[in-house]
């Protein structure tokens, strides 16, 4: 079968490989589309000591079973299924307690669990072997639809769920970044609240498409940007801020906008930190905030967004390549070209 490994730094290769075997616990996927993560750009950019080159990469991943080891129960050939990006163990404590993104056994305190594409073969290829408990099952969901649910549907499930209860009907949440993520944040919270919702993006493309996707008012970042989220909160600030970016201009814009007692997600990656300033005096937070780096999703946020997708509440946008086409892919992503979420379909 043809698999897309990482061979080198900056480097990625469409190889045959064999099928893979399953074992009893595992199930043989035929894969019908894999989706592209900015993670994945990371991944590509890593340096010599990276461990594992030679992965087969991608973390969101759906087709149709072709088969299932003796030991599995309840999945048959022809079921159409999503793959979990978070291959946690299911017997630590956390799993037990269902924070399965904090497994401490397939990960640990400072690395999150097992996730394929990264250190077991993923989804850019014709088959994944996987462990049955890693599968979802879709129904009649389109698993091009789907396959981008495993990350870009979840982790954006995950964190909403984190401030649910925040989410009355006169409560206010700004959004910053409406890309892969972004734009299904927006549809959840329309979806699962009646708050206001501030979507707010550097690119003028996506503020415009912003309010399709469920915001109430979208922005073009900049120096007003603040200002006007102030204006539309009686200058008390939004009860929550989700920032999809993490670049220092927006972790200091979710300080600058956040009120008093709400809640700052910061789930991009994008090199930013955040100063706490434990005294009375400079700039400091308003009192009572809660700010938390959210990693990923539970199984129950997996079944939350998929049910979503089912009842026609959540849709990613997509952009589809050809498997053979995985280097375009990357190059658009690199290059910004992207309108949706790249899907690499296989065969
Ligand atoms: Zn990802
Ligand atoms: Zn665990």
């Amino acid at each position: 079968m043809k698999a897309l490994k990482l061979v080198a730094p900056g480097k990625i290769e469409l190889r045959d490989v064999p099928v893979p075997k399953i074992s009893d616990n595992e199930v043989l996927v035929r894969i019908a589309a894999a989706g592209l993560c900015h993670s994945d750009l990371h991944i590509l950019h890593q340096d010599d000591s990276w461990p594992f080159f030679g992965t087969t990469m991608g973390h969101e991943t759906a087709g149709f079973v072709e088969s299932a080891g003796a030991g599995v129960n309840g999945i048959k050939p022809g079921d159409a299924v999503l793959v979990r990006a978070v291959w946690s163990c299911g017997t630590c404590r956390s799993c037990r307690n269902g924070r399965g993104n904090a497994c401490s056994i397939n990960g640990s305190r400072t690395q999150f669990p097992l996730t394929p594409g990264l250190a077991v073969d993923g989804g850019m290829a014709e088959f994944i072997k996987v462990d049955a408990r890693h599968l979802n099952g879709i129904g009649a969901l389109d698993p091009v639809a789907a396959a981008p649910l495993a990350d870009a549907g979840l982790t954006p499930m995950h964190v909403i769920n984190t401030v649910r209860a925040r989410l009355a009907d006169d409560a206010t949440v700004v959004v910053i970044g409406i890309g892969g993520l972004g734009h299904v944040a927006l549809q959840i919270l329309a979806a699962v609240s009646n708050s206001q919702i501030i979507a707010i993006d550097a690119d003028a493309t996506r503020v415009n498409h912003a309010t399709s996707y469920g915001a109430d008012l979208a922005l073009l970042a900049g120096e007003d940007a603040a200002t006007r989220i102030l204006a539309e909160t009686d200058g008390f600030g939004a009860d929550i801020v989700i920032d999809f970016v993490g670049v220092q201009p927006t972790i200091d814009l979710a300080r600058q906008i956040v009120a008093p007692e709400g809640a700052i997600r910061i789930v991009g990656l994008g090199g930013g930190s955040f100063p706490f300033n434990a005294s009375l005096e400079g700039e400091v937070l308003p009192w009572g905030v809660n700010v938390q780096r959210p990693y990923g999703g539970t199984e129950v946020d997996q079944t939350e967004v998929l049910q979503l997708a089912d009842d026609g509440k959540v849709a990613v946008q997509t952009d589809t390549y050809p498997l053979a086409d995985a280097q375009r892919a990357f190059d658009d992503l690199a290059n910004g070209k992207l309108k949706g979420r790249a899907v690499l379909i296989p065969g």
